[in-house]
């Protein structure tokens, strides 16, 4: 009877647009103690839009949009879009680099730019009201980004990746279940905390690096199972380590190829549903 109660257990399932893939995620389920979530696209709709810019904004825009033409990182999606739509004409691009977990360099009309977080400004100095500026809207949960070249920053840009209006619903039922629930992100701590404050996420880990996501789910498995929710090629790792990896259906195809479990409606409450289904077909082939 067992490979009929899993069939009609995963049938039942996939019609509700989940699909668990493999057993083993049904053994596990029972015994999953922290959700971990990826930020962007997961707990976020990803779609991140430029919210502020200071300084003279044409110019912070221009600079910034033609330092990311070659990057494929939502952040530079958005502000390219911005730079469109403001009308502001964008420089070719010399020797284009993309830093990991801080952002692209690259030059700009003969000079050395950047753009990017804190953490690639190496030998600039900001100013304290740059400084009280980038806190007051990382509080509001938006990513800050410093625009420069050489070794002046020219402005700042904010940007917001709102949450999606399923997350809260989604995570407090699995809060209600007993679960922890953790945010693992790239982005830093001020606006990683913001945006767990509005879903009711219990912890965050910030400032992850792609490479330690898997690192970090291990970290958690120290106190019992982990399920890791994600979308992105970056999370790929962190969803074959996990004991149950639940992929987005609208993520990319390595994720949805990591994933014991996929998604197919993106809506973020199925994690809970996924797990109580898998606990049910489990319980059933015992
Ligand atoms: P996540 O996808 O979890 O937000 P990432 O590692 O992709 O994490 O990015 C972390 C941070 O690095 C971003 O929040 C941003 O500050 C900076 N960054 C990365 N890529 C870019 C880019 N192309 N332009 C500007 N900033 C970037
Ligand atoms: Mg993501």
């Amino acid at each position: 009877a067992t490979p009929t109660a899993l069939m009609v257990g995963t049938g039942r399932s996939a019609r509700m647009g989940i699909l668990i893939k493999n057993g083993e995620v049904l053994e596990a389920v029972n015994d999953v103690k922290t959700v971990v979530f990826d930020k962007t696209g997961t707990i976020t709709v990803g779609k991140p839009q430029v919210t502020d810019v200071i300084g003279d904004a044409d110019k912070v825009l221009q600079l910034a949009a033609s330092l990311e033409q070659s990057s494929e990182h939502p952040l530079a999606t958005a502000i390219i879009k911005k730079a469109k739509q403001s009308g502001v004409p964008m420089s070719p691009a010399q020797h284009f680099q993309a830093i990991e977990g801080k952002g692209v360099r690259a030059n700009i009309d003969g000079e050395s730019a950047f753009v990017g977080n804190d953490k690639l400004l190496a030998d600039v100095t900001v100013s304290d009201a740059l400084k009280s500026k980038m806190i007051a809207l990382q509080q509001q949960a938006k990513t800050v980004v410093f625009v420069g070249q050489g070794t002046q920053i020219v402005g700042l840009i904010a940007i917001q990746d709102a949450p999606k209006s399923t997350s809260k619903e989604a995570i407090s039922a699995l809060k209600s279940q007993g679960l922890k629930t953790v945010m693992l992100t790239g982005d830093n701590s001020a606006v990683s905390k913001a945006i767990a404050d509005q879903v009711g996420i219990d912890e965050v880990v910030a400032n992850v690096l792609p490479a330690d996501k898997a690192n970090q789910v291990k970290n958690f498995q120290q106190s019992g199972k982990v399920a890791f929710v994600g979308d992105g090629i970056n999370d790929a790792p962190a969803l074959s380590t996990a004991d149950v990896g639940i992929a987005m259906g609208s993520g990319t195809d390595i994720a949805i190829e990591s994933g014991g479990i996929v998604l197919v409606k993106n809506d973020l409450r199925d994690v809970y549903k996924a797990l109580e289904l898998s606990k049910k077909t489990f319980n059933r082939i015992k």
